[in-house]
């Protein structure tokens, strides 16, 4: 296949699209011309990001997003659904083709909202069901008054096991800022000290006292594999349901790097994703699980998730479709080469690894090494050109807002084509950045933990480097907007 004809259809596409907008409102034209812009000249190390194909932005600007399709493939309150009918039900069976699960809902439209359709589709099934059986009726309407509110007091007195916060958890595991924390009573688990992989003797133990409903894993900073079948095993014990939520890894799974007991599917009773990280498609969610779950994870809109997307469930098609090519399995490891050589080269020059390295796609700097925090840190690595994010280390001294880490991931570098080689260069320009970086003052002359000074001319030449770098892989080629 030769790349030119692509490559002008490509360019024709998002030229006429743009052509479109500009008659309307020239400003989001400009914005959206100048952010394939940005992207290109940037060092995007952030974990959590990715660059989806043109086949998948394509499917999401179009008149599918023009239908209501409430309901489920074949079972809509809307009339006319027979082409969402068929994106719905093309993307499930991709879905579960791609991990082998038994059923996949994908009208999620994002990671927080699978994991809520995963939550309340647990507590109908573990709560709801058996009051209703208990009260011989089929549904809640049926109920007498005090029996409904003898569920939904119950319904709000269960309890949620989840990996801690600055271990690398994520906050819609039980934590009180987001909903999660305020309908659940929420324990969590933690790594140990020493080596900072999870400690699973200490998270048995803390089952087998708080008898959860809810076992979750998953999580969006932790550098290592999790053992699925171990978790499953404690959950087990205890009567709790696993839920996995592979937001940050369903690309390592879906690329089958992650397999085994690292394979969440086969192992948790429900599976909760978001599709836009490092499975790389357009930005939605995803919930998979076994058959008794299937029919309430179904009941996730109305329940609570607004009307499906179609447009974007047609791109989470063109993604999944994607991603069952062998080229998508050779990115994956790909990613996971990239994150190892990325560690290597950072721990070579001195930089102190969280766990002292990776087996996935991220890898965290604790930067106090360098004497700075994660907030300095960022934004100078930000002024050469380099975008990350700070995130807590375990027992982070410095609090989730300062916090003592950086992380990085390699799933978007890998996407543009660099490889490992380029990998120790990239790790060669952070620690240029950050050993030449120095803490700020404050206006009484203190320590500020905020404001930074990075060395005259550092900012300049890491940028030149970068762009270097970034110039061998042109960020979509085949699209020309001059
Ligand atoms: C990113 C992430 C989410 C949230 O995804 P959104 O699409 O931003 O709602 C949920 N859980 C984990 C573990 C994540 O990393």
């Amino acid at each position: 296949m030769s790349a030119e004809p692509t490559r002008t259809t490509e360019s024709t596409a998002f030229r006429s699209g743009l052509e479109a907008i500009r008659g309307v409102e020239p400003r989001i034209a400009d914005a959206i011309g100048a952010e394939i812009e940005d992207q290109r000249a940037s060092l995007k190390l952030i974990a959590s990001e990715n660059y989806a194909s043109p086949a998948v932005l394509l499917a999401m600007g179009n008149w599918l997003s023009d239908k209501y399709a409430e309901g489920t493939v074949g079972r809509r309150f809307y009339a006319g659904c027979r082409n969402v009918d068929t994106v719905e039900a093309v993307a499930a069976e991709h879905a579960r083709e791609l991990f082998g699960a038994r059923h996949a809902y994908v009208q999620p439209h994002s990671g927080i909202d699978a994991n809520l359709v995963a939550f309340w589709a647990v507590l109908a099934q573990r709560v709801e069901s058996p009051a209703l059986e208990r009260a011989g009726v089929r549904q809640v309407n049926e109920l007498t008054e005090e029996d409904w509110a003898a569920l939904r007091r119950d319904l709000g007195d269960q309890r949620m096991l989840g990996m801690s916060l600055d271990a690398g958890g994520h906050l819609t595991h039980g934590f009180r800022p987001n909903i999660s924390g305020k309908m659940f009573h929420q324990r969590s688990y933690g790594t140990d000290p020493e080596s900072g992989l999870i400690d699973y003797a200490a998270l048995r133990a803390s089952a087998r006292e708080f008898r959860p409903l809810i076992i979750i894993a998953g999580y969006s900073a932790y550098p290592r594999l999790v053992n699925f079948r171990l978790m499953r095993e404690i959950a087990d014990e205890v009567d709790a349901t696993l839920m996995v939520d592979m937001a940050h890894f369903a690309g390592l799974v879906a690329g089958k790097v992650l397999t085994g007991d690292f394979d969440p599917v086969p192992h948790a009773q429900i599976v909760t994703t978001t599709t836009h990280k490092s499975l790389r498609g357009p930005r939605g969610g995803m919930v998979l699980c076994d058959d008794s779950l299937a029919d309430q994870v179904d009941r996730g809109c109305p329940m609570v998730l607004g009307g499906p997307l179609p447009h974007v469930m047609a791109a989470k098609a063109v993604a999944l479709a994607e991603a069952r090519q062998p080229e998508f399995r050779a990115y994956a490891q790909r990613v996971v080469d990239n994150a190892r050589a990325l560690a290597d080269g950072l721990t070579r020059r001195g930089a102190r690894l969280v766990t002292g390295g990776t087996d996935n796609h991220l890898a965290l700097i604790d930067v106090s090494g360098y004497g700075l925090t994660g907030r300095q840190a960022e934004e100078a690595l930000l002024e050469a050109g380099i975008v990350t994010n700070r995130n807590a280390i375990p027992r982070d001294p410095n609090g989730a807002w300062y916090t003592s880490g950086i992380r990085v991931g390699t799933p978007a570098l890998t996407t543009r084509g660099l490889g490992t080689a380029e990998m120790d260069e990239v790790a060669e320009l952070i620690d240029t950045v950050l050993s030449r970086t120095s803490v700020g003052t404050t206006r009484s002359g203190k320590p500020s933990k905020a404001t930074y000074a990075l060395e005259d001319g550092v900012a300049k030449q890491v940028a030149e480097r970068s762009a270097d770098l970034l110039a061998k892989h042109p960020l979509y080629p085949g699209i020309d907007l001059s």
